[in-house]
């Protein structure tokens, strides 16, 4: 068995099995006999099954809030805001089972169609910063295309995983549908990855992990789609309004204790507006509540472990510009923390997941956006300014699969999301992430005598 740990207080709250190989196996062996039954079930009844399961969540999203916050110690109102994201996103995939269309094209002597057909059975791989929101992007798109699932939720944090496979039964979901395996990565995720049964993998976490993932799958010739790390730069221009952009700056890079791939944690502001811009970022980070994440009023909380934090501490150095307080309790706390850095430093360089933000001064929006390009990574991004013209430029010049303008938020349910360069490949949310869970079939028919 696995302990779980509440990382704010750092007791034990649950304990779960410490799954094998063989019960990787049998989740598979079961997943892939519900296969041919949840592929016929009818698109509007398997739509209103997943509408039954958005609508369970939704009654039961301040149960699901509560076990995600003290499994992965987030803010109450931030982990209440996911759960509600959940029930969304089995709405919106409900709806989208049967819009999902094929075509007819204009061929000689007959007809073409080509129709979606799902995979068969997938594997979901999701890492500890966001357990059921980042399930329910995968789960969605394969549920409603017809697939049956293994999913395989961090051994850290599966507690809302385990309790939305409960869920989707009491839905009406069939047994084997939606199968949950607890173990850790190595061993039943690898197993997964290498399964000739399991057509594809579905991965979000590191992008150390995402190659091994990629390669492993490279045996069975799986699909993958892959949702990795990210490097992100928060761009402010001097003619944007400052007291916004320094507003949200905070937020952007210290939710979720940093442990966010979109987290905005390069902040690159146009030199002759820095001192005025780094005035107002220390007040409003200054302003961040950091506390008991079963507080309402909460706005940060711990990190997800003592290792963890080993690791994030590792970054703090250099110039720091401002270091936050933390509660002088148990738990893995970290402060919001802002260094002065160049793009070549280290904590400029790797994926912090933490709250550590770097400040990078720029000239002018060729060198924002040389600075912005200058990582391996590509997954967000935002950019402040009052100049329409400057947006868009600057927007279509920053090599990230998710931008926002004005703005930090980058994820919605209807929109795609989803990296460019080493944070991944293939989309989530929106229509997109159909493609990923589809495989297009083409027919021909032949109509002349
Ligand atoms: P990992 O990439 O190790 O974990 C993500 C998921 O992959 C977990 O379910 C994990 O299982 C599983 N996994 C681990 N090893 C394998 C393997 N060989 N084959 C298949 N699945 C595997 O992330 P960590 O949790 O270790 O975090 C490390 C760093 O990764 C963070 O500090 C951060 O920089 C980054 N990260 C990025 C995320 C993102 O959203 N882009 C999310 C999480 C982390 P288990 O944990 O149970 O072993």
């Amino acid at each position: 068995m696995t302990v779980i740990v509440n990382p704010a207080t750092e007791e034990p709250v649950a304990e779960v099995p410490e799954a094998t190989v063989e019960d990787a196996d049998r989740a598979v062996a079961a997943a892939r006999a519900a296969f041919l039954g949840w592929r016929a079930v009818a698109p509007a009844d398997r739509a209103r099954l997943l509408r039954r399961l958005g609508a369970l969540v939704e009654e039961h999203v301040e149960e699901l809030a509560r076990l995600e916050t003290r499994n992965v110690g987030k803010p109450i109102a931030d982990a209440r805001g996911e759960a509600a994201m959940v029930a969304e996103v089995f709405y919106f995939y409900a709806g989208a089972v049967d819009k999902h269309y094929g075509e007819t094209i204009p061929v000689a002597g007959g007809v073409d169609l080509t129709f979606r057909e799902p995979l068969g059975v997938v594997g979901l791989i999701v890492p500890w910063n966001f357990p059921a929101a980042i399930a329910s992007w995968k789960l969605g798109p394969a549920l409603a295309c017809g697939n049956t699932v293994v999913l395989k939720p961090a051994e850290l944090t599966p507690l809302t995983a385990l309790r939305l496979a409960e869920l989707a039964l009491e839905a009406g979901l069939p047994e084997g549908v939606l199968n949950v395996v607890t173990g850790s990565g190595s061993v039943v995720g690898r197993r997964l990855v290498e399964h000739p049964n399991v057509a594809k993998i579905g991965f979000t976490g590191s992008t150390e992990v995402g190659r091994s993932v990629m390669e492993g799958a490279a045996g069975t010739i799986k699909r993958v789609t892959l949702e990795l790390g990210g490097k992100s730069a928060n761009i402010v221009f001097a003619d944007a309004d400052l007291e916004a952009a320094a507003a949200g700056a905070p937020y952007a890079v210290f939710g979720n204790a940093g442990q966010d791939c979109c987290a905005r944690s390069r902040i690159l502001v146009q030199r002759k507006a820095y001192g005025r811009f780094v005035e107002l970022l220390v007040q409003a980070t200054e302003a961040v509540r950091v506390g008991d994440p079963e507080d309402d009023a909460t706005e940060m909380g711990p990190l997800i472990s003592a290792e963890h934090r080993e690791k994030v501490s590792s970054y703090a150095d250099g110039t720091v510009v401002f270091r936050g307080n933390t509660p002088n309790t148990r738990g893995f706390w970290f402060p919001c923390t802002l260094v002065e850095a160049t793009n070549e430093d280290r904590v400029a360089r790797e994926e912090v997941f933490g709250p550590v933000a770097a400040l990078i001064p720029f000239e002018d929006e060729d060198d924002a956006v040389r600075i912005a390009n200058d990582t391996p990574f590509g997954l967000s991004g935002s950019i402040w300014t009052r100049d329409v013209g400057r947006a868009v430029r600057v927007a279509r010049a920053v090599e990230t699969g998710v931008l926002s303008v004005n703005s930090n938020t980058s994820v919605r349910v209807a929109t795609p999301f989803g990296g460019f360069k080493q944070s991944g490949f293939g989309r989530e949310l929106g229509m997109h992430a159909l493609e990923g869970y589809s495989e297009v079939k083409n027919v021909y028919i032949a109509t002349d005598g």
